[in-house]
């Protein structure tokens, strides 16, 4: 049993270039359209405060939506390793910050992330990585868990997988029904975790939640 807190969450030292680099002419047409949005909700562009804006959340924005860039299953190829342990391997409490793609707004929590190998392994910190390429982009929190789970399954091939997410969304939050401490979680299992209650539970008992 390996059990790692908190991996990292960046995407620096995942063997790839970090995407920090802004393009230039997206940058300035981004900007052109969040001057006219800044407009449309009746703001002075060109009032002190607001003049370096357009600019700002035309970086931020790129920045945020980054992992689109990425094909988070070569992360996952760039360190695979022939190994025979064959226990539950859980990273938890990974931090995640994405953006749901009905409102461009934030949500953020915590992943948790399990598998059961079979033959191959990955460095610890890839399975971060990978959840940081699939929570930066435009996204929605039960097709986030989904598609990490597949990519580790695809990838990997272990005996099996196991995702579950607790997300705050900002969306709910500040808006709308206002529900201020909801935590949303999802889930998702292949192979073992799906077959045996017991690996299932035991996972659910490790990463301490509620889920049942
Ligand atoms: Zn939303």
């Amino acid at each position: 049993m390996e059990i790692i807190n908190n991996g990292v969450s960046t995407l620096e030292d995942s063997g790839y270039a970090r995407i920090d680099k802004w393009d230039d002419e997206k940058t300035a047409k981004l900007s052109e359209h969040y001057k006219a949005i800044l407009e449309l909700i009746g703001e002075d562009p060109k009032r002190e405060g607001l003049l370096d804006t357009p600019k700002r959340v035309a970086k931020a924005i790129q920045f945020l939506v980054k992992g689109s860039n990425i094909e988070p299953r070569d992360i996952l190829k760039s360190a695979m390793f022939r190994e025979d342990y064959k226990q539950m391997v859980i990273v938890k409490d990974i931090e995640l910050y994405s953006m749901c793609e009905h409102h461009m707004i934030p949500f953020y929590g915590k992943a948790h992330v399990a598998y059961i190998p079979n033959e191959h392994i990955t460095g610890l910190s890839k399975i971060a990585h990978v959840v940081e390429a699939y929570a930066r982009r435009l996204q929605i929190q039960e097709r986030l868990t989904m598609q990490i789970r597949d990519c580790i399954q695809d990838t990997l091939d272990p005996m099996g997988v196991a995702v579950v997410i607790e997300a705050s969304h900002m969306c709910m939050q500040m808006r709308g029904v206002q529900k201020q401490n909801s935590v949303t979680t999802t889930s998702a299992f292949t192979g073992a975790f799906l077959r045996d209650t017991r690996t299932r539970e035991e996972f659910i008992h490790l990463i301490g939640t509620k889920l049942s």
